[in-house]
């Protein structure tokens, strides 16, 4: 069976924006996001513009910083000072890579926990492995976990292997995955016979970047396969997972696209809603 990432972000979606008009009706305040862009990579500013499409979609506002140009990591650090300490703005959105002048972890690290709708902050990824409720989690992760979700597939004592190991993608999935009480195998670059780990799971994540990385043999009957992966191929996009071949043999499988991605955005917009109301002192 297919795991609709458009529909289930749809109907999220939905929600989102039923209870941010009620909370613009009520109190009278619209969400903000400071949306941040450094360096001319043309995928990365289509990504960008697209997220605050989906903001206007919801009637969040959005403050662009887009720099074409080099500007030094201090001015970074103390533009995110300056938007930590505005009031009016609700969560600041950096879009990955930064160029090479700019520490990534840095910058990640300086913004207001609150305010880190991107989940990607050193102290949220420990609320995370903490398994508080407190914490913001990384969007793909937290998109993955709501697909899941949506289809009604119990983690509980099942066997789940993560292929990455990411700090965006593969670690955290990894702890929301451990926290709903599956048995995580993490695989990496250096996992010797591969296919061993993963014809073992359960439920299979790819979170690698290679296009038809997953083959038929390497998967079990019946798993559950999640493909984060997102490769260009001859213009197209496609997964890590050899479709075609591995969909007969699963009980569910995520398509690229319209699977993990489309839960992605959903779930930065879940995320900049829990910001919003933590921000405003909204229950
Ligand atoms: P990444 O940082 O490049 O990580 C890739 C991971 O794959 C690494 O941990 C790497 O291991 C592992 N890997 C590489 N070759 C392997 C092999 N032969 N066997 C086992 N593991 C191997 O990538 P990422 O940021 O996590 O993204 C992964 C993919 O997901 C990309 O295609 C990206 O575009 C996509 N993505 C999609 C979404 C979405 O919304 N759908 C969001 C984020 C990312 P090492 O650590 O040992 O190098």
């Amino acid at each position: 069976m297919l795991m609709d990432g458009r529909e289930t972000a749809k109907e999220l979606k939905k929600k989102i924006k039923m209870e941010i008009d009620d909370i613009k009706r009520i109190y009278g305040v619209t969400p903000t996001v400071a949306s941040i862009l450094v360096g001319n990579d043309p995928a990365s500013e289509v990504y960008a513009n697209s997220q605050i499409k989906s903001y206007q979609d919801l009637g969040i506002e959005t403050q662009k910083y887009f720099f074409s140009g080099e500007i030094s990591e201090a001015y970074l650090l103390n533009l995110i000072d300056k938007l930590n300490k505005d009031t009016e703005v609700d969560g600041i959105m950096i879009n990955l890579p930064l160029p090479s002048q700019i520490s990534a972890t840095k910058v990640l690290n300086k913004i207001k926990l609150v305010k880190d709708v991107d989940g990607f902050k050193a102290e949220n990824l420990g609320l995370l492995f903490q398994n508080s409720e407190d914490f913001i989690s990384p969007s793909t992760p937290a998109g993955i976990m709501e697909l899941i979700k949506a289809y009604e597939i119990d983690l509980e004592g099942k066997d789940v292997v993560v292929v990455g190991r990411s700090n965006i993608v593969g670690k955290p999935v990894a702890a929301l995955v451990l926290n709903s009480h599956g048995t995580v195998t993490i695989c990496n670059s250096h996992t010797k016979n591969l296919s061993e780990k993963t014809k073992m799971a359960d439920v299979l994540i790819s979170a690698v970047g290679r296009p038809k990385f997953i083959t038929e043999d390497m998967v079990k009957d019946g798993a559950v396969v999640i493909d984060v992966g997102i490769n260009r191929v001859n213009g197209k996009l496609e997964g890590d997972v050899d479709f075609e071949n591995v969909k007969n043999k699963t009980s569910y499988i995520t398509p690229v696209p319209g699977g993990v991605g489309a839960m992605t955005v959903a779930m930065l917009l879940s995320n900049i809603l829990k910001a919003f109301k933590a921000n405003r002192g909204i229950i």
